[in-house]
């Protein structure tokens, strides 16, 4: 029976695809064509696509985007998984979340939020998300509106671009200046903004930079974003790693000057970014988004969106009370030895120049010197060439610059080092 149906539809099969061809309706929506210039995703694709993996002689290093989960020295927290399987095991978390996600983990957001905060959040503060990369998906779609810009760091994170030019926004850059630490450059973002500019983002701890703000210059952002009537949109996915002298301090701490909206997750400091939980806080004590209604919107947008998975939401409040501190201190002093190592090893490389010690994140931006190398193009074409020889994966920057994780094992940073180190001498102009 099943088998006369099967050849059934294969004879029809077969005929379709005797008549003469259709003309189709559809086509492709040529603005994603363009994007894949934007996305980590897709320049990697273009980084990798020349490189043969050398039959496991020699591993792949991946030091071109931060995912060091993959690592055995970079394992979650027990209690944090501990946490899942407690919310499997409730049989509680098999149904659909609300939209705006589950109370007990907006509570529990709120409150490991509030510690540092002179001000408490309320679970109504707080969005649930598919991870921090859905919190910026979400913040762009809702601030576009026909001729609106956003302000976005340089060097930053490709994202924020993405999604800022998929929803028909003006992404306008400020420089981040490698001499200050990164710092945001508070005339540039001024010069920048006008009355359509309806925010600015800041990556803090940074991505690509490795830089921590300190709180006198987060004060600074504040007063120039009341001094442009704009809010600030602070990416605080890598909240607390940091392993040089300035601690982490939240941008919602100047919630009162300006309006914050705090985008996170427990990605990077949990080293799950598998299971997909990330948040939109508002860090505004004087109501100014529910009264310009940008709350709303955040909401109507979470009504035709997914949704995190729920079980996963309902292990947050475990997760973020039971984890010990130190698990933290485990995963930062891994950072701390790793970024050293890196410093030390760049410092090394006459080609590369690193400006400024990563304090935080997982990154680390550098400069590549053409000048010392004879047969390189750009740093697209650098990375291309090192993936292909070397089986080193580095993720370009702009104008020469590479960005490099050095959240990998300690042994594979050294190796990945060394070959980034040959490959230069290899490619180096001969001295006169
Ligand atoms: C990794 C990363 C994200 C995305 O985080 P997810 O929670 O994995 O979606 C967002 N912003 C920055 C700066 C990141 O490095």
């Amino acid at each position: 029976m099943e088998n006369g149906a099967g050849n059934g539809m294969a004879v029809a099969a077969a005929a379709a695809a005797a008549a003469p061809a259709a003309t189709w309706n559809f086509a492709p929506n040529e603005a994603l064509l363009g994007l894949t210039a934007l996305s980590v995703r897709g320049v990697l694709g273009r980084v990798k696509a020349g490189m043969v993996a050398g039959g496991g002689a020699r591993p792949v290093i991946p030091m071109g985007h931060g995912d060091p989960s993959v690592f055995p020295c970079f394992r979650t927290a027990p209690e944090a998984v501990d946490a899942v399987a407690g919310a499997l095991r409730s049989w509680e978390h098999n149904s659909y979340s609300t939209c705006v996600g589950l109370e007990p983990a907006r509570r529990s957001i709120a409150k490991y939020l509030s510690h540092n905060l002179p001000y408490e959040l309320s679970p109504d503060d707080v969005y649930l998300t598919s991870g921090c990369a859905q919190a910026i998906e979400i913040i762009c779609s809702v601030l576009a509106r026909p001729g609106a810009n956003i302000l976005l760091p340089r060097p930053g994170y490709l994202f924020y671009e993405a999604r800022a030019v998929f929803n028909g926004m003006e992404a306008r850059y400020y420089d981040l200046l490698p001499e200050k630490d990164w710092e945001v450059d508070i005339h540039g973002v001024q010069a920048l903004a006008d009355e359509n500019t309806v925010a600015m983002v800041i990556v803090n701890p940074g991505n690509p930079c490795g830089n921590v703000y300190t709180y006198e210059h987060l004060a600074k952002v504040a007063e120039t974003a009341r001094k442009l009537g704009i809010f600030v949109i602070t990416d605080e996915v890598y909240a607390h790693l940091t392993f040089g002298e300035r601690k982490f301090v939240p941008m919602g701490v100047f919630g009162e000057v300006a309006p914050v909206f705090t985008l996170g997750s427990i990605s990077k400091r949990w080293l799950v970014p598998g299971w997909r939980l990330g948040w939109i806080v508002t860090n505004d004590p004087n109501s100014v988004f529910q009264r310009t209604k940008v709350v709303d919107s955040i909401k109507s947008y979470l009504d035709i969106s997914s949704d995190p998975p729920t079980f996963v939401q309902g292990a947050i409040p475990n997760l973020l009370e039971n984890t010990k501190e130190e698990f933290f201190d485990k995963t930062v002093k891994i950072l701390r030895e790793t970024s050293d190592i890196c410093w030390e090893k760049l410092k090394g490389i006459s080609a590369i120049t690193c400006p400024s010690k990563p304090e935080g994140s997982m990154f680390v931006m550098v400069k590549l010197d053409l000048t010392c190398l004879q047969d390189i193009k750009d740093d697209m074409d650098f990375c291309c060439r090192l993936a292909k020889e070397e089986l080193v994966v580095l993720l370009p920057g702009y104008k020469n610059w590479l960005r490099i994780t050095f959240a990998i094992d300690p042994s594979s940073l050294e190796d990945g080092l060394d070959r980034l180190k040959s490959f230069c001498l290899r490619h180096s102009k001969p001295t006169k």
